[in-house]
């Protein structure tokens, strides 16, 4: 059948009237679901096929507003095109969370809804709707009783008791290596024994990071349920893969589902368990579209389909860590917080072992160019050296990758800025190129100043690359125990690009063929080295004085989760005799910021973070939001959010006495791509007034935005990580 020729029947009386949700384009100013004709009346949730200008589009009949069936005289409703026959409809739950999505991130049911379906569900046909849905039966007698279960420490134990008898939800504050993984198997096994139709829903922010994770679910799961019971979802599979995973979870035939932040949104009609692994990444926010943190949007889930939610974190986020202070304390006590200290097999050598100890090395009481650029400071070299030539690995971690982050002319001062951003161009050596990480424009690197014609242009500053580069040279005679000559890898965005890169990269680790592993954030996370004894970080310092108030939190999670990379065998560690290290090259030795990571006192940081943030009414004891707005030029993107701002104040609009409206400032990175960028920060120390004022200014924004010309954009961030 031609779909764009979809039938546009006259409204006859006999027909129903719904309401349809689809996806409209962003600031369409079409807020709500759609009206269409229907000659049967339909469930509400029923998935359906709908003209929408000249095509035709998946929506979701939805809950029908009261004033629907007086439509505007002369408006004739286009009729619904085909019925999804075979999926059930969309539960109320389901239905409730995008509604609620929807309204706190200030967007459209209809953008929020589709978003959370996989877009080839559209084109299925019945017969092969029916294909699909049949699946590899269950194993016929699972029985729950043979579930491989390891004995729990007392911590674990303490903990997993206390999920079973509290209604949550659950902060569990467990070190790196102490088992957290493991209660959260057995909470899903609580969870599912017994009750058929229930289901769990297991989040982690990069899985592509964690495929150790999935094994493990599946290693416990899948002979008890059958291995079409445990799937993923993530934005990496493709669009048949996810298709198949979303029916899996919406028919109750997957059990468990792992995913990230995108699995907060999937059908999970017996959902009784949500686990939020690492709550505090940063990835848990979407970045794009609605604008959702799939932490809290669990959490919300969690409490209205009456499913019980354990958030993660070694480093919990301040918002977490603060919410689960308990009224004894003077906090909130709103979740209850697990403490697990100890990592698995301290003591008894059993497992992960100690934290590492960690060092500081006071840069300023260092010769000020140690060798080839001086990136490390003797006493790091002479403990990485040592260290390779007994055979252990080391990690040392920088958070920039490419080989310098510009170039420069020191005759003229020219540096290599990108021509489209407010930005440098960073230089890779790799494939001599001058490269934008914000636009990714790129040129080749010129052979002399472009200004100038000096020949002797220089970079400025360290990346990943040149890292890499100067550790080989300083390495070049270092040689380990079966007598070959040191080898440094790189990991990070650069060297990953290729579809496999990551896991043989890491596969080379694995086997002992690098022993010193210079990489980004990206290998700090998640990942079980065996071999692993030291983790420095070279030049960390950055995060200290950044003009984002969350930027000490990342650090202090980034640099706690590197640490846990170190040690995790304390077999090999007893083995070898060398207690695990972390170091911190650092200008500031003193900081209390160090002081607390040194002792791996994770409380202390958070006490004095939260303190500073309650003197400066900052999050979360403050809600902000953003308004951004992209233009030709920075007049314009201000000029519109000062007007929006001032028709705001005009309309008198509720909650802005509890409101505050800061003025229009030029982001941080004014410029990306030719675009001028300019925000304005809302904060309130009212969660609700914020929400009030925002959906009483949301039609105001829209109707300011004909008036001006430059603008290219806008859109609002509810809670934004990054100011
Ligand atoms: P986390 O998630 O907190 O980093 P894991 O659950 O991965 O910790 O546990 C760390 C290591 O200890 C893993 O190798 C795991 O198999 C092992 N482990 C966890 N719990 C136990 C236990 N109760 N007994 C023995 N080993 C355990
Ligand atoms: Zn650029
Ligand atoms: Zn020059």
């Amino acid at each position: 059948p031609d779909r764009s020729l979809s039938p546009t029947t006259p409204h006859d009386s006999a027909a129903c009237l719904l309401c349809v949700a689809v996806s409209t384009p962003a600031h369409s100013g079409v807020g709500e679901p759609l009206s269409y004709a229907s000659p049967r009346p339909l469930p509400a949730g029923t998935l359906v096929r709908v003209p929408l200008g000249a095509r035709e589009v998946l929506g979701v009949v939805w809950d029908a507003p009261a004033e629907l069936a007086a439509l505007p005289p002369g408006m004739v409703p286009r009729t619904v095109a085909g019925v999804l026959e075979g999926v059930a409809p969309l539960d109320a739950a389901w239905r409730r969370l995008v509604s609620f999505a929807a309204r706190y991130y200030q967007r459209a049911v209809g953008e929020v809804a589709l978003a959370a379906l996989p877009p080839q569900l559209r084109d299925l046909t019945p017969e092969q709707l029916a294909r699909r849905l049949r699946r590899p039966a269950p194993p016929a007698h699972p029985s729950e009783a043979v579930a491989k279960t390891i004995a729990l420490t007392a911590e674990q134990a303490s903990a997993t008791a206390q999920i079973d008898a509290e209604r949550g939800p659950f902060l569990l504050f467990g070190s790196t290596g102490s088992g957290k993984t493991e209660v959260y198997l057995h909470c899903v096994q609580r969870a599912l024994a017994g009750h058929p139709a229930a289901q769990a829903l297991v989040m982690v922010p990069e899985i592509n990071l964690t495929p150790q994770l999935e094994a493990r679910f599946r290693e416990r799961f899948a002979p008890l349920y059958g291995e079409a019971a445990v799937v993923s979802m993530h934005s990496g599979m493709t669009p048949a893969q996810r298709l198949k995973s979303w029916l899996a979870a919406h028919t109750g035939a997957a059990r468990i589902v792992l995913g990230t932040r995108m699995a907060v949104f999937a059908s999970l009609p017996g959902l009784a368990l949500v686990v939020v692994d690492e709550e505090h990444d940063a990835s848990y926010k979407q970045q794009e579209g609605a604008r959702y943190s799939a932490r809290d949007l669990a959490l919300w889930r969690g409490r209205e389909q009456g499913a019980k939610v354990i958030l993660g974190s070694a480093t919990p986020s301040l918002e977490s860590w603060h919410a689960s202070t308990p009224a004894s304390e003077g906090g909130p006590g709103r979740y209850l917080r697990l403490h697990m200290p100890s990592r698995i097999g301290s003591g008894d050598g059993a497992g992960t072992g100690e934290l590492p100890r960690v060092r500081l090395v006071d840069m300023g009481q260092q010769p000020r160019s140690s060798g080839a650029g001086g990136v490390f400071s003797p006493p790091l070299l002479a403990a990485i050296t040592e260290r390779v030539q007994r055979g252990e690995q080391c990690l040392v971690l920088l958070n920039r990758r490419g080989f310098a982050p510009v170039l420069h002319c020191h005759d003229c001062s020219w540096k290599s800025d990108c021509p489209h951003c407010s930005a440098h161009q960073v230089f890779h050596k790799s494939d001599r190129t001058l490269r934008c990480h914000h636009c990714g424009f790129t040129q080749r690197v010129p052979r002399a100043c472009p200004s100038c014609g000096n020949p002797d242009i220089l970079p400025l500053g360290r990346g990943t690359e040149q890292l890499e580069e100067q550790l080989a040279a300083l390495l070049r005679n270092v040689i380990t125990p079966d007598r070959r000559a040191a080898r440094v890898a790189r990991i990070d965005a650069d060297t990953t690009r290729a579809k496999g890169a990551l896991e043989e990269q890491l596969a080379q680790v694995h086997s002992g063929e690098v022993d010193v592993l210079v990489g980004t954030q990206m290998v700090a996370k998640g990942h079980d080295f065996r071999r692993i004894t030291l983790v420095a970080a070279v030049q960390p310092d950055g995060a200290l004085f950044s003009s984002d108030f969350r930027a000490p939190e990342r650090m202090f999670a980034l640099l706690m989760q590197a640490a846990g990379r170190a040690g995790r065998d304390a077999r090999y560690v007893a083995a070898q005799g060398s207690p695990p290290e972390m170091w911190i090259q650092t200008w500031h030795p003193d900081h209390a910021v160090y002081a607390a990571l040194r002792r791996h006192d994770y409380p202390a940081f958070a006490a004095r973070q939260l303190a500073e943030r309650q003197e400066a009414g900052m999050p979360p004891f403050a809600y902000q939001a953003l308004v951004r707005a992209d233009a030709r030029t920075q007049e314009a993107a201000q000029a519109f959010l000062q007007a929006a701002s001032d028709a705001a104040r005009a309309a008198g609009l509720p909650g802005l006495d509890q409101v505050f409206l800061f003025p229009p400032v030029p982001l941080a990175i004014q410029r990306v791509a030719n675009v001028e960028r300019a925000q304005m920060l809302l904060e309130s120390p009212q969660r609700g007034a914020l929400q009030r004022f925002l959906a009483a200014w949301q039609p105001l924004l829209h109707a300011e935005r004909p008036r001006h010309r430059g603008l290219v954009r806008w859109l609002v961030d509810v809670d934004p990580q990054a100011i």
